[in-house]
């Protein structure tokens, strides 16, 4: 099935989206870089840094949890304050146009939201949301950052490298001295509304993309190496249904076997240029494109 070609030209992406006008989007960290949000993984898929708390130590272990939030008050006044880049817009423009089935992100930072995308599965979560494991309770991450701080003042003051999801480095801190709220209403642990390594994602999230994978035609995979299998497994789904998928993305993916057309480069600059080739096919029929980039 897969007819493994690698272009690092972006003038091959355009004609694949013409060719497949309900596209299966899933995007990755790489579409975050641009605004700031650094990247877990390096190009070869390797932890570039400690991973990430599991679902398990968070529920398990207080320590771990003020940990967690001491690390966040830090690290969300940057990430709060992330904005979309030209890989949000792109997409958002390629839904406007109607060439978009759905969007499914593994980012948790609500950029493709903020851009104006509008039929979005946020594969894992969101985390500008919390929530009470207890009484599922959901509340504002600005809401209880305010609470963080009210209670760690001397906290609220440190800075720290930035992290991927709104984390800090902050090593060798005393973090039993952070103070921690629970749930306003019933007392229960409060965790960001997202997808911990080591926790399932819901059945009926799952079950949507899907659904929607079903009716698309193609699938393209925008800077994400697909290491996670949440992701991955997608890709799989796609081949197995004899759909051809198309990824940019700077560096291997796990699918990359499963791949018709992979583009090594920035996917900002490449999907604005696809944007930009697509705008002018009018005129300019892309099966000549097609020609020349084959
Ligand atoms: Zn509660």
């Amino acid at each position: 099935m897969a007819m493994s070609s690698t272009h690092d030209n972006a003038a091959a992406l355009a004609p694949f989206i013409e060719a497949h006008p309900r596209l299966f989007v899933l995007t990755g960290a790489g579409c975050s870089t641009g605004s700031g949000i650094p990247d877990y993984r390096d190009a070869d898929g390797g932890w570039k840094r400690r991973p990430p708390v599991t679902y398990q130590a968070f529920v398990g272990d207080a320590a771990t949890r003020s940990r967690y939030w001491a690390r966040s008050l830090v690290g969300w006044r940057r990430f709060g304050r992330a904005r979309p880049n030209g890989t949000h817009e792109a997409l958002a423009k390629l839904e406007a146009d109607g060439r978009i089935e759905v969007l499914l992100t593994q980012n948790v930072d609500g950029l493709h939201q903020a851009a104006g995308s509008r039929n979005v599965i946020d594969l894992h979560g969101r985390l500008d949301r919390v929530r009470c494991l207890t009484c599922e309770r959901s509340l504002a991450r600005a809401e209880f950052q305010s609470e963080l701080e009210r209670r760690n003042p001397s906290w609220s003051e440190l800075d720290a490298l930035d992290a991927p999801d709104g984390d800090a480095d902050l090593e060798a801190l005393d973090f039993s001295t952070f103070a921690v709220p629970d749930c306003a209403a019933c007392g229960g642990i409060l965790k960001p509304d997202v997808v911990f390594f080591g926790e399932n994602i819901p059945r009926d999230r799952v079950d949507r993309a899907v659904a929607h994978l079903e009716n698309a035609d193609a699938m393209l995979v925008v800077g994400s190496s697909l290491m996670v299998f949440s992701g991955y497994r997608f890709a799989r789904a796609a081949a197995r249904a004899g759909k051809p998928i198309a990824a940019v993305n700077l560096g291997r993916t796990r699918a990359d076997d499963l791949l018709s057309l992979k583009i090594e480069r920035d996917c900002g600059a490449t999907l604005e240029e696809a944007t930009t080739l697509l705008d002018r096919s009018t005129s300019f029929p892309l099966s000549r494109l097609r020609e020349r980039a084959g």
